[in-house]
């Protein structure tokens, strides 16, 4: 039986290799890449036109690590601070889930269905364009803006969102001041 005392005890925990013990214990030589094993998945950065490579990692069908793709001409495996955050984005037990709002001179939030908050935001920007929709400068100059409201976007929007903000609130609405914190 192995001696369990003194440097005997010492020396179970280190890997024999040719040329004697080596000073690394047996835990980290049998650790793993934690992507050892997963699916891995082609994809492209979803934030911004850039278009940096990524490499998502599933097991099982869940989400396990995303990564710069190093076969990428575009980031050669590199990702920019947001593009490395992107795992906590989609992963994250802090994430919201329902839709919050604070009523005017509330001092809290209260959680709404999406339904309610979808129809007020409808309501309140609806009633805001039909108030202060201009068609015409007093010059006769045709404009059909709307500069009584604004869009402020996170970093977090993809560029399919962007496109369909761009889309929805400039060609739609006429709103034209959109803008959003990413700029590349
Ligand atoms: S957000 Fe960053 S990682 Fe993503 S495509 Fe743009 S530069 Fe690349």
């Amino acid at each position: 039986m192995a001696d369990q005392s003194g440097p005997g005890r010492f020396l179970k925990n280190f890997v024999v290799r040719p040329g004697g013990p080596q000073p690394t214990s047996r835990e980290s030589v049998e650790k793993v890449a934690r992507t050892r094993g997963t699916t891995v998945t082609r994809s492209v950065c979803p934030y911004c036109g850039v278009g940096c490579g990524q490499l998502i990692h599933t097991r099982e069908g869940k989400i396990v690590e995303i990564e710069g793709d190093p076969e990428s001409p575009i980031n050669r495996g590199t990702l920019c601070p947001k593009g490395a955050a992107t795992f906590q984005y989609v992963v994250n037990p802090l994430r919201q889930t329902h839709a919050l709002y604070r009523r005017p001179f509330g001092d809290r939030w209260e959680t709404v269905s999406l339904d309610w908050a979808m129809g007020q935001i409808a309501r309140r920007i609806k009633d805001t364009r039909d108030a202060t929709f201009v068609e015409r400068l007093p010059d006769g100059q045709v404009v059909n803006h709307c500069t009584s409201i604004a869009s402020l976007g996170g970093a977090t929007l993809e560029v399919e969102e962007n496109y369909l903000i761009k889309k929805l609130l400039n060609g739609g609405l006429g709103i034209l001041s959109i803008e959003n914190q990413a700029r590349i």
